[in-house]
């Protein structure tokens, strides 16, 4: 049978035009503003799409052939980004959940590019909250310094410092347990952090010793021993409605509660660790640190299982220059400027780690 040249044709002609006129993605664009981030898919051509939104990932599935041949560059608004070329369908991964997406198509003009935009609202970044805890208040001074300054008003001061520099940071809140002369049960100040379901919480002091010569910072996360300890009376507990890491125990099995209140625990003193890292870190660069400086007790304030904590010793007061420089004002500014740098470093780093 003999088929006619021109059908033969007309078949070559459609393959190849189908070929030509689907559409290549160019390039992935990025912009935001005060309210919304913005995606802009440049196409060499207008092309009809479908798109499926999910919490935080929006899958665009093309109606036509879509050609691929460079690899897009995705910015820090997304984590992942993938084209399936079986099913002609790009899908984008944000890295927080998405709000009241808008996607749609800008028809290709002279010149320029067929362009998908996908207009999103930014899921509000919770504010961490960091408890500040001044040590003692009251009738409680704590340690008397070489200088007859008192603990209780050296760690007030540092805290009322905190309390400002921390309030330029948006993305921060400090509470502070105490912000005058006031006495606080230790399980007081813990209660506070719970309450305001605390993100980190940091308790200051400054040590004494009898021997005068030993000066320098250290900081205490909570030993191994002492949260063992902690766990075992929560798993104990006849009444089980406490919260930990918003698990409510109170109605799992006490196997089940007690793994989830030792992962929690676990993750807890690994995530004061780190706090302390990025501490000494700062510290390091302009303050005296006694060695081991990372020293680990059960003080009651750091018995929180699910709120990362840290107790700092800013200096010794038995010590002459430690005790000159917790009462000056430039000490306290420095000692105040590394914490906050140290919390947003941990933060950044966390986000990072996505944990
Ligand atoms: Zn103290």
């Amino acid at each position: 049978m003999k088929v006619p040249i021109k059908n033969i044709l007309y078949l070559l002609i459609f393959f190849y035009s189908s070929e030509l006129f689907s559409a290549e993605i160019i390039n992935l664009r990025f912009g935001s503003d005060a309210q919304k981030n913005r995606v802009v898919i440049d196409l060499s051509d207008d092309t009809s799409f479908s798109s499926k939104v999910f919490e935080d990932k929006v899958n665009i599935k093309f109606n036509e052939k879509i050609i691929l041949k460079y690899d897009l560059k995705k910015n820090d608004q997304l984590t992942k980004l993938n084209f399936l070329k079986k099913t002609n369908e790009l899908s984008l991964t944000f890295k927080r959940k998405i709000h009241a997406p808008n996607i749609y198509l800008l028809k290709k003009k002279k010149n320029k590019f067929s362009r998908i935009v996908i207009d999103y609202l930014r899921e509000r970044e919770k504010q961490k909250i960091i408890i500040i805890d001044p040590g003692h208040g009251g009738k409680d001074s704590g340690a008397v310094g070489l200088m007859k300054q008192l603990e209780k008003n050296v760690t007030l001061e540092v805290a009322l410092l905190l309390e400002k520099k921390f309030a330029k940071h948006k993305k921060l809140k400090v509470v502070l347990t105490r912000n005058k002369d006031q006495f606080l049960k230790l399980r007081q100040r813990t209660r506070i952090a719970k309450v305001n379901n605390a993100d980190l919480f940091i308790s200051l002091h400054a040590d004494y010793h009898k021997n005068k010569r030993t000066r320098g910072i250290s900081l205490y996360t909570l030993s191994e021993k002492a949260s063992d300890k902690e766990a075992a009376a929560l798993a104990r507990r006849e009444n089980r409605s406490d919260l930990i890491g918003s698990v409510d125990l109170s109605t799992e099995t006490s196997e089940v509660t007690n793994i989830l209140i030792d992962l929690t625990k676990r993750e807890t003193l690994n995530q004061s660790s780190h706090l302390v890292n990025f501490m000494i870190k700062e510290f390091k660069n302009d303050m005296n640190l006694l060695q081991r400086t990372h020293r680990f007790a059960g003080f009651a304030v750091l018995k929180s299982l699910d709120i990362p904590s840290v107790l700092i010793e800013m200096g010794y007061l038995s010590n002459k220059e430690d005790s000159k420089l917790l009462a000056n004002k430039n000490y306290q500014n420095k000692i105040a400027d590394d914490i906050v740098k140290a919390v947003r470093n941990y933060f950044n780093w966390k986000e990072k780690n996505n944990s």
